[in-house]
C-alpha cells in the first residue's frame, strides 16, 4: 500500500505562494534553495533557538523519529497522559499534517508554541505585520488540526521568538550551544523549520543542536540561569489565528486534492507570471528543471526578468502583460512603458532606459560626468568593507538577539593620484565585544581626510549603530563618537556623513549589458574584469588574473574562492564536517560564529578560516580599487 499524501505546514505555505510548487516539492524537483546559503545560516540560528526553547520545558518529552514513528509515538504519550509536555510530536487529521514545536496539554488546556527564530520586539509586538502574518498563517494551519484532533479542548497559539528588546546578562550565551554538522538521517516527511520551507526535506541535513552544559554537575544552575534570562518571549496570536481558520481550511481543501488528482494547468490559480523570477524551480543551468516545465515555450530563463526593477513598469502589471501574450525576450519591451503613470520619467525608469539602449546596442555606458565626479573625490581614496555578524543568540554580556556584532574591515588606500593601492585590515575574533575597538581602528586608520568609499549602505548603518551602541553601553571616547558623526550619514542627526557609496555611483554614472539590472560589486567587477586585458597588466591587480584552460578569463572571486576551498575542504573533510565557504556575508558570519564557538575544530582550522576572511574582504576592497581604476582610466580618454 503506498503511504498517505501527507499536506504539512511547510507544503502549505510553498503551495500559497504557486500551487505548481506543491507539485514539484511532492515530486522532489531539484530546488536552487537547496543550497541557499542565507538559508541555511536562518536554520541554523532557528535550531539554537529551538533548543533553547525546549529547555524552558524541563519535563518535556521529545517525540523523535519519522513522521510514521512519531504519529504512533504521540498518539500513545496523549492516550496514557492527561496532562503532558511534548517536543515535536505529530498529529494527523484528513492528510493534514502537523509537527508541532512545542506541545503542552493541561488536562482540556492546550497551549501550542511554534518556535520562530526571526526576532521579536515585546515593546512594540505588531511591528513587524508582513512577518507576523506568515507566522500567523503557519499557526493557524497547525491550530486547525489540533482543533479536529481535541474538539473539546481550549487551545491557545502562542510565538516564542527572540526578544530583540531584552539584553543578555550572559556573556557568551550563543557559545551554551554547539551546533553539530553531520547529517541526521531523516525521512522524507520530516517537517523542517519554516524558514527553510522549500528546501527539499530529502536533501536536507538537521544539525544536532547541544547544551554544552550537559553533562556539567550545575547543569541545572544553568538552565535555570537560561529560563531567567527572558531573552525568548510569548506573543499569543490565538484570537487571529482563529480569524484565519475558514481560509485556511478551504485552502487546505484544494491543496489535498492536488496531492491526490494533480494539477488542472487550467485551473485559475496556476499561471506563469513575473512571480516566477525567483522561484526556487529554477535552478541555473538545469533545462529539465521544474521552471522550464510551466515555461514551456521558453528557451532560456526570459530576459524580460533581466529589467532593472521591471516588476515595477506600468503599475506592477507590464510584465504579466507581456508574459500573457508570449513575449519573454528583453527586446520584446516598449521603451514608452519605461515611465511613471503620469508619463513623466522617474529615476528608476532613466535606468531602465539606459539599461535597455545599451543593452540592445551591445554597448558599455558611461555618463558624461563621471570625470568630473570622480575628480571631485578628494585623496587619499579608503575603499572600505565591512563583515558583521547578527544572529539570534547574542554573543556578549549586555547585547540583545540580532545586535550587530562589527568584527571586521578591510581597506585599500590610494593616497595620491598614480600611488599603488595600501592595504590595512582588522578583524577581532577573541571573546570580548568588538564593535568599539573595531571603528577605533578604522578611525585611527582613515581619520577625517580624504574620501572614504562603500559598496551600498552597509558601512553606514554599521558605523551609524555603533554611534548609537555608545550610548547604549556607556562607553566613552569623545573622539570617536565626534569622528562617528562626522562620517556618518543620518537623519536623526541631520548629518550627510563623508562615506561614498559606489553602487549609486554605478547607478548614475555606468552600465555595462554583462551587469545587465544589477549594480552589485560581484556583477560590475566580471564585466570590467572579463572585458579589459589591460587591467591584467597593473602589477597589483596580477595577482587576480587566472585564466582557465580554455584561456577564458576567472572571476576573481571564483580565483579566490577555489584557491582557499582546496585547503579548507581537507580541513573539513578530517572532521566529516560539511565544507561550507566564506564567499559572501552569510558564508563570513558562519565562519566568524565558528572561529567563536566550535570547539570540535582545531586550531588550524580556525587559522584558515580567518585567513579565508581575511583573503575575501581583502578582495572586496581590492575589486572597488579595479573598479575605480578602470573608470578613471576609461572617463579620462573619453574626454
Ligand atoms: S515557475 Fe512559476 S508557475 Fe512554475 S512553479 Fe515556479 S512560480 Fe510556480
Amino acid at each position: 500500500m503506498s503511504k498517505p499524501q501527507y499536506l504539512s505546514k511547510s507544503d502549505f505555505q510553498l503551495a500559497t505562494s504557486c500551487v505548481q510548487k506543491l507539485v514539484y516539492k511532492k515530486k522532489k524537483y531539484n530546488s536552487s534553495n537547496d543550497t541557499d546559503e542565507y538559508m541555511m545560516m536562518l536554520a541554523q540560528g532557528g535550531y539554537i533557538v529551538g533548543k533553547m526553547a525546549t529547555m524552558l520545558y524541563p519535563e518535556g518529552i521529545e517525540v523523535a523519529g519519522s513522521t510514521t514513528e512519531s504519529l504512533l509515538k504521540t498518539k500513545e504519550y496523549i492516550q496514557n497522559h492527561d496532562s503532558i509536555t511534548l517536543f515535536e510530536p505529530t498529529f494527523e487529521f484528513n492528510q493534514r499534517l502537523s509537527r508541532i514545536d512545542i506541545f503542552v496539554k493541561n488536562g482540556n488546556n492546550i497551549q501550542l508554541i511554534e518556535v520562530k527564530s526571526a526576532s521579536s520586539d515585546s515593546t512594540n509586538p505588531n511591528k513587524d505585520s508582513t512577518k507576523l502574518k506568515k507566522y500567523i498563517q503557519d499557526i493557524s494551519f497547525q491550530y486547525t488540526i489540533l482543533k479536529d484532533v481535541f474538539p473539546d479542548c481550549e487551545i491557545t497559539c502562542l510565538l516564542l521568538m527572540p526578544d530583540k528588546s531584552m539584553r543578555t546578562s550572559i556573556d557568551g550565551l550563543a557559545g551554551w550551544f554547539r551546533l553539530i554538522d553531520k547529517s541526521i538521517s531523516q525521512d522524507e516527511e520530516y517537517e523542517v523549520p519554516n524558514e527553510i520551507i522549500t528546501r527539499e526535506t530529502s536533501k536536507f541535513q538537521k544539525p544536532k543542536v547541544e547544551f554544552v552544559f550537559d553533562n556539567h554537575p550545575n547543569r541545572k544552575e544553568y538552565i535555570d540561569r537560561l529560563r531567567n534570562e527572558g531573552i525568548l518571549n510569548y506573543l499569543d496570536v490565538t484570537d487571529k489565528a482563529k480569524v484565519h481558520e475558514s481560509s485556511i481550511r478551504a485552502k487546505s481543501e484544494l491543496y489535498i486534492k492536488i496531492l491526490n488528482n494533480g494539477l488542472e494547468t487550467s485551473a485559475e490559480d496556476f499561471q506563469i507570471s513575473k512571480s516566477c523570477k525567483s522561484c526556487e524551480y529554477h535552478v541555473s543551468g538545469d533545462f529539465n528543471s521544474g521552471f522550464f516545465e510551466c515555461w514551456k515555450s521558453a528557451k532560456e530563463f526570459p530576459s524580460i526578468f533581466d529589467l532593472y526593477y521591471g516588476g515595477t513598469v506600468g503599475s506592477n502589471k507590464y510584465l504579466n502583460e507581456l508574459i500573457i501574450n508570449g513575449k519573454y525576450e528583453f527586446i520584446d519591451i516598449q521603451t514608452e512603458q519605461l515611465c511613471k503613470n503620469d508619463g513623466s520619467i522617474g529615476t528608476r525608469n532613466v535606468r531602465q532606459l539606459i539599461q535597455y539602449e545599451n543593452t540592445i546596442a551591445n554597448q558599455e555606458w558611461i555618463s558624461d560626468n563621471m570625470k568630473q565626479e570622480l575628480d571631485s573625490w578628494k585623496y587619499p581614496l579608503h575603499f572600505v568593507d565591512f563583515e558583521t555578524y547578527t544572529g539570534a543568540m547574542p554573543f556578549h554580556k549586555g547585547m540583545r538577539p540580532f545586535e550587530l556584532i562589527a568584527f571586521q574591515w578591510s581597506c585599500h588606500t590610494i593616497d595620491a593620484p598614480g600611488a599603488q593601492p595600501r592595504h590595512e585590515e582588522f578583524i577581532y575574533t577573541d571573546t570580548e565585544f568588538p564593535n568599539f575597538k573595531f571603528a577605533e581602528s578604522l578611525m585611527n586608520h582613515i581619520g577625517m581626510t580624504g574620501t572614504p568609499l562603500m559598496w551600498a549602505t552597509h558601512e553606514n548603518t554599521v558605523l551609524r549603530t555603533i554611534y548609537y551602541q555608545m550610548d547604549e553601553y556607556g562607553y566613552q571616547n569623545p573622539e570617536l563618537k565626534d569622528w562617528l558623526q562626522k562620517t556618518i550619514k543620518d537623519k536623526d542627526l541631520g548629518t550627510e556623513g563623508r562615506l561614498i557609496d559606489m553602487n549609486a555611483f554605478t547607478l548614475n554614472h555606468y552600465f555595462h549589458p554583462e551587469m545587465k539590472g544589477k549594480t552589485s560589486i560581484k556583477k560590475v567587477l566580471p564585466a570590467i574584469w572579463n572585458n579589459n586585458q589591460f587591467l591584467h597588466e597593473i602589477p597589483y591587480f596580477q595577482k587576480y588574473s587566472i585564466k582557465d584552460l580554455e584561456d577564458q578569463v576567472l572571476d576573481p572571486y571564483d580565483t579566490l574562492f577555489n584557491l582557499a576551498n582546496t585547503k579548507m575542504r581537507e580541513l573539513d573533510e578530517e572532521k566529516e564536517i560539511q565544507s561550507q565557504d566564506v564567499k559572501g556575508g552569510t558564508g563570513a558570519m558562519r565562519a566568524f560564529y565558528r572561529i567563536r564557538f566550535d570547539n570540535s575544530i582545531t586550531k588550524e582550522h580556525k587559522e584558515e578560516l580567518k585567513h579565508r576572511l581575511l583573503e575575501y574582504c581583502k578582495l572586496d576592497t581590492m575589486a572597488m580599487v579595479i573598479i575605480w581604476f578602470y573608470w578613471k582610466h576609461t572617463s579620462e580618454l573619453s574626454n
